[in-house]
């Protein structure tokens, strides 16, 4: 087995933020508040190239995760495998990926934490165990991980890592079963969202939670299997989609092809709604829906229940474009490039004072006077979290001379943590868990404030009608867990990952 690793605990990593690549920042003491990503995951079975399919998948995820990155390949011989903080281009280049030889390989990107860059936690996660070398990767979280950890712990286990993956890893290796059985025994004690990939010698194993909280995608290149939480990962790399992996489903790739098991039932499909808001790229499509398409009919719904008379609409870039274009198309009112996002900041570095943090937040995002001055803009955006990030928009439109900010969010308050992988902040910092939508127009000093209706978002995303809020997760704006989540030590505020 072979291995390397970048970057470890330097002293730019202490400072980093970790926000440079896309708007997902968590932690008060950041410049946005918005939402954080998870992770993302991406599999190759059965093809020469491997690592390098896998590096150009991993790029088409790195909106998922942009702390750390990982390959591990494995061929006749051994596992080969890197890890590193930081992006995918920065932690590979090619004489790190022709060391990677074998013709299957797991990947993954992970998102940042506020402060904390650990490269040990950087994935696929990768041990030695009687059957061989396994290497795990993991995006969501477990709701009842600590408990199953302190089984372990007190049975013997020592971990390295505060990983979920690290726990699966160890049920795995604990059971007596070959491996395949293993796994859906391990799995089957899991209770949370999770996408995983499991690799070992000649196999590759994908499954997902019960309920499909987190996306995972199975598609085709030539003969060979690829895996990914997002199917643009796939269009990346020329593959082409075959399906989502279902909820509760079980996929064994080894010698003999493809073997579709389960190791539980779907019990209600419940995709993460901000999935479908938010975090997924715009050319992706989950369970057939196209993010881009969705949103933008997020946009048209949203008109529709609360129209203004404005002269230009705009969206906070990146995820609310498209849902500006669909309110903007409904309504008739012309969608403008108001604000402008900056891709090529490089990384930020938190200043001390807070003016310089305010000229951090232009460096990323600016109005563009010359179309918003002296008019009356509706803004769209696709969730208010703390309510901070809001108000600087606002303020940073009024800055440049509009003369009324109409604020329009493409989901409803999000009022309630998140225990399946999403960063969260502490309920109580969550603005819409203790102020009326009047309060929060006041806190963000907007002329109005809307929420898209919760019926109106499940209608513009779609899905089946005869499944339970259309295959939808939306406990975090309506408090309807799909899993129970009464585990005193369930963790809210982070990915299983971290
Ligand atoms: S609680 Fe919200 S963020 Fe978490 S999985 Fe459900 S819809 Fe997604």
């Amino acid at each position: 087995m072979t291995s390397s690793a970048a970057n470890g605990g330097t002293a730019l990593d202490r400072f980093w933020t970790g926000d440079y690549y896309n708007e997902g920042v968590g932690g008060k003491d950041s410049i946005f508040d918005k939402l954080k990503e998870e992770c993302g995951v991406f599999g190759v079975f059965g093809h020469p190239d491997a690592a390098n399919l896998s590096y150009y998948g991993l790029h088409a995820l790195q909106h998922r995760g942009e702390e750390s990155c990982g390959i591990c390949t494995a061929d006749e011989e051994s596992f080969h495998y890197h890890r590193g903080m930081g992006l995918v281009k920065e932690v590979f280049d090619r004489d790190k990926l022709e060391a990677l030889t074998g013709n299957q390989a797991i990947g993954h990107v992970r998102y940042s934490t506020a402060g904390a860059s650990k490269l040990a936690n950087a994935q696929p996660l990768v041990f030695k165990y009687r059957g061989g070398d396994l290497a795990v990767c993991t995006n969501g979280n477990l709701v009842n991980e600590p408990g199953i950890r302190k089984e372990l712990e007190d049975s013997g286990s020592i971990f390295q890592t505060t990983s979920d993956t690290e726990v699966i890893a160890h049920l795995i290796a604990r059971s007596p079963k070959d491996l395949v059985q293993a796994v859906k025994e391990a799995f089957a004690r899991l209770i949370g969202g999770f996408a995983f990939l499991i690799q070992t010698q000649g196999r590759l194993i994908a499954a997902c939670d019960p309920h499909g909280l987190r996306p995972l995608v199975m598609g085709k290149l030539g003969d060979a299997y690829i895996f990914a939480s997002e199917s643009c990962a796939l269009e990346t790399i020329g593959a082409v989609y075959v399906r989502d992996v279902q909820p509760g489903e079980l996929l064994v790739l080894d010698q003999d092809g493809l073997h579709e098991d389960r190791f539980a039932p779907m019990v209600r499909r419940a995709v993460c709604a901000m999935e479908y808001i938010y975090f997924a790229r715009p050319d992706s499509d989950i369970y057939g829906v196209n993010l881009h398409s969705s949103r933008k009919r997020m946009g048209q719904q949203l008109a529709q229940e609360s129209f203004v008379d404005a002269d230009i609409v705009t969206g906070v870039p990146d995820s609310s474009i498209s849902a500006a274009i669909g309110y903007a198309e409904q309504t008739g009112i012309p969608y403008e490039l108001g604000l402008i996002k900056n891709k090529y900041t490089g990384r930020t570095f938190i200043q001390p004072s807070q003016e310089l943090r305010e000229k951090g937040v232009k460096m990323k995002l600016s109005a563009v006077r010359k179309v918003v001055e002296g008019k009356r803009v509706v803004m769209i955006d696709d969730s208010i979290v703390r309510g901070t990030t809001s108000l600087r928009i606002v303020n940073m439109l009024r800055e440049a001379g509009a003369l009324e900010v109409h604020v329009r969010i493409t989901s409803p308050p999000f009022m309630n943590p998140c225990y399946y992988g999403i960063d969260t902040p502490n309920p109580a910092d969550l603005i819409a868990s203790s102020k009326t939508v009047e309060e929060i127009r006041q806190a963000i000093n907007a002329d109005s404030l809307y929420f898209l209706s919760d019926t109106g978002l499940i209608d513009s995303i779609g899905g089946h009608d005869e499944e339970f809020n259309r295959g939808l997760c939306m406990a975090c704006f309506n408090n309807d867990y799909p899993t129970p989540v009464e585990f005193e030590e369930a963790k809210t505020t982070s990915c299983g990952c971290d």
